[in-house]
């Protein structure tokens, strides 16, 4: 009751009516999308990039000119690796044994996820920050508090969902991850949802979104909506089933952007619809 209530007070919504109207945002659609919209400034750090429709850098060339490390593609993709999992754990062993992202090289642990393998629920956010790389768990810091406050205000504890990211390793400074990194890692999330295979999938963030959709919209617009991901197939084909998948901003971008979480509250009520 008490991480429901902080919630409601963080999202700005009327506690003696929460459910029935959350407070409609005061800004009109093209002013919240002017605000949103992204003035050129330095590169911002992971989960506050919700307002862009391009992906990162798309090369690796490009990636190395702006200093974000090396992309390699030594030894087997992750594609043939993910191909040889059937359970989550040889999964995980896969990732651990992947030598073609140079992030691995920096950082300490392989985050693979957390929660409940049971769950219906499977949240996929962005990559791992300092707290994750050092704890070994997916939302282990501030962003993680967060997100288990808003799952608590709909009723879903930490072992009601499963957690895991784009990417298995943390980029250096929290930067977001180039667009190379996350196509050279996608087919390892892609599997781990395959082999989870969820009833519900949310993304949390833009890079997540855009991602797993195969979309260049931004979060702005594709947040709020349910969407239909495209399970693959060992191969990396599709499989022939979808899940329905809730995009959501990123608890990062909701640190940092208070007024968000009022939309935020809005797609949890959609989630708690949902799962209900
Ligand atoms: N942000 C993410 O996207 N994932 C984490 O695990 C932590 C912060």
């Amino acid at each position: 009751m008490k991480a429901l209530i902080a919630w409601w007070d963080e999202a700005g919504i009327p506690l003696d009516d929460p459910i029935v109207r959350p407070r409609p945002s005061r800004a009109s659609a093209p002013a919240q999308a002017a605000r949103l919209t992204p003035t050129p400034q330095p590169r911002p750090a992971r989960g506050e990039r919700e307002a862009a429709s391009a992906p990162a850098p798309a090369t690796a060339a490009a990636a190395r000119a702006a200093g974000f490390g090396q992309v390699q593609s030594e030894g087997p993709s992750a594609q043939e690796l993910a191909a040889k999992a059937d359970t989550l754990d040889a999964l995980k062993s896969q990732i651990e044994a992947f030598e073609g992202c140079a992030l691995k090289r920096t950082a300490r642990n392989t985050v693979f996820s957390r929660g409940s393998r049971d769950a219906r629920v499977m949240i996929v956010g962005e990559a791992p920050g300092k707290d994750e790389d050092e704890q070994g768990h997916p939302f282990a810091g501030q962003a993680g508090q967060l997100l288990d406050r808003m799952l608590a205000s709909i009723g879903l504890g930490p072992d009601e969902v499963y957690i895991s990211n784009i990417l298995n390793w943390r980029p250096t400074g929290n930067r977001t991850p180039t667009q190379e990194e996350v196509e050279l890692c996608l087919p390892f999330i892609e599997r781990h949802i395959a082999l989870k295979s969820p009833d519900i999938l949310v993304l949390a963030g833009g890079i997540a979104a855009q991602a797993l959709l195969r979309s260049p919209t931004g979060i702005l617009r594709l947040r709020g909506q349910w969407h239909d991901y495209a399970v693959k197939a060992a191969d990396g084909s599709e499989a022939g089933r979808t899940i329905p998948a809730l995009a959501m901003y990123h608890p990062s971008y909701l640190l940092k952007r208070s007024p968000d979480k009022q939309h935020a509250w809005q797609d949890l009520l959609q989630l708690e619809q949902k799962i209900a």
